[in-house]
């Protein structure tokens, strides 16, 4: 590391820590720069960025020096670099990583466990290239409490909105279950509702915690761990209240889905996006395009439970009965909506699979027949339209956030060299220099 980035290292810790914004100009020059994702990427660019933002993109490599560089900038080198926008994942949970204590945890962990190791999983999002996440599932209001804390920066991570708790039914994919009726009562999460006026109630709390986003369950879940299935579990009224209860408070609703009853269902209910659509039929393909909704398709979800489902004993039998099925056809369903022209945003469901292998889900799309340059998009501009933050997120050109990553190779030829993510800065501060160690090992 020269002493030129040491310093810089220091200057963003300093920033990181006092939370004030550097109002030096950094100067990036990248070798390859993919600044709007689904347009051509552009040779020898540098981006000028000031107070967080990218102030402007420059053809060739401007310097400290050179004319047009304000007073005192400072270079940041990655001219051996393939430049982009930082990832956006519209789909994690990150206070938890299922693992055999998963329902232990339910019981043993307070919310101030459960926090702490959202901060850890947090930072292993960031440094795997994640600048923005949409948080569909924490308990209490861990998910609320990470996401402020990273916003005052207090903690290094990646900007969170965030679902606080799912809407779901009694029995659904949001209730507690597998313990005894006393522990399954104490558990009860208020986040569960039944009949319309209940399930408005339900949404209400959430948005009064601080929820940015409503996640709702319109079907029974994989890892729900009781033997009701995936298929339709929730009835229009009730799903249509809480849609319009959302909507009606300027919230996006978010719906996990399997089976093709509940995943036309929150269509016609109007939901934002449909979460892992699994069992997605023509009916489906038809209410997302005239919705202009988003499918957010999880298959690294679906590959990582049919894996532990063969493999271990992390899956309950009602889980890893589920798994098997569900798994293969998320990942056929998913093909077909390419194939459809249905609009796509990217998630992954992290927090099933570990929290910083994210990028993993880029090889499980293209393998399923999309494009590479749109699977980039669809965790970059579609992400940032899904989420609402098209204007601030998804494209690097002036205005926007400078959530900038960089890899060492084409991403476009090679969609699994976003998983040796080498550069991060997100909102103007460098989490991750070029050089530092890429890979992220998980302990188990
Ligand atoms: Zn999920």
């Amino acid at each position: 590391m020269s002493f030129h980035s040491k310093l810089a290292g220091a200057a963003a810790a300093i920033a990181l820590l006092t939370g004030a914004a550097s109002a030096e100009t950094v100067l990036i020059q990248a070798g390859t720069l993919l600044a709007v994702p689904g347009k051509a990427p552009l040779s020898q660019q540098t981006l000028v960025v000031t107070d967080g933002k990218v102030g402007a993109v420059k053809a060739g490599y401007l310097d400290a020096a050179g004319a047009g560089a304000p007073a005192g900038s400072r270079v940041i080198d990655l001219r051996d670099s393939f430049v982009l926008p930082g990832l956006i994942d519209c789909h994690v949970h990150l206070t938890g990583e299922l693992g055999p204590r998963s329902q232990l945890a339910e019981v043993q962990d307070d919310p101030e466990e459960t926090v702490l190791d959202g901060v850890a999983y947090a930072h292993r999002t960031l440094m795997a290239g994640f600048t923005t996440v949409r948080d569909l599932g924490a308990p209490a209001r861990t998910g609320f409490a990470l996401r402020d804390a990273i916003n005052k920066g207090e903690v290094q991570g990646p900007t969170i909105l965030a679902a606080g708790m799912m809407v779901s039914i009694t029995a659904g994919h949001g209730d507690v279950n597998g313990f005894s009726e006393e522990v399954t009562h104490a558990l009860r999460p208020e986040s569960l509702c039944n009949g319309a006026d209940d399930c408005r109630r339900a949404v209400r709390e959430q948005i009064r915690k601080g929820a940015d986003v409503i996640k709702l369950a319109t079907t029974g879940g994989v890892l729900s761990n009781i033997a009701a299935g995936t298929g339709q579990q929730m009835f229009d009224d009730e799903a249509k209240a809480i849609v319009d209860t959302a909507h009606l408070m300027g919230k996006k609703v978010a719906s996990h889905a399997h089976a093709a009853g509940g995943i036309n269902l929150a269509l016609r209910s109007g939901v934002d996006s449909v979460e892992h659509g699994s069992y997605l039929d023509a009916e489906g393909i038809k209410l997302l395009k005239e919705k202009g909704a988003y499918l957010v398709p999880t298959l690294l979800a679906g590959y990582t439970v049919v894996g532990m489902a063969k493999a271990s004993t992390t899956l309950t039998p009602a889980q890893a009965q589920k798994a098997l099925e569900v798994g293969e056809r998320m990942k056929s369903s998913f093909g077909n909506a390419v194939k459809q022209g249905v609009k796509v945003a990217f998630g992954t469901d992290s927090g099933v699979s570990h929290h910083g292998e994210n990028a993993y889900e880029f090889k499980l799309m293209v393998e399923a027949g999309m494009p590479a340059s749109d699977a980039i998009k669809s965790a970059t501009v579609n992400a940032a339209d899904l989420l609402d933050r098209g204007t601030r997120i998804g494209t690097l050109e002036a205005g926007k956030d400078a959530d900038i990553i960089a890899v060492a190779k084409s991403p476009l030829e090679d969609v699994t060299e976003l998983r040796r993510v080498r550069f991060v800065m997100r909102q103007g501060t460098v989490h991750k220099e070029a050089g530092t160690p890429v890979a992220f090992i998980p302990k188990t």
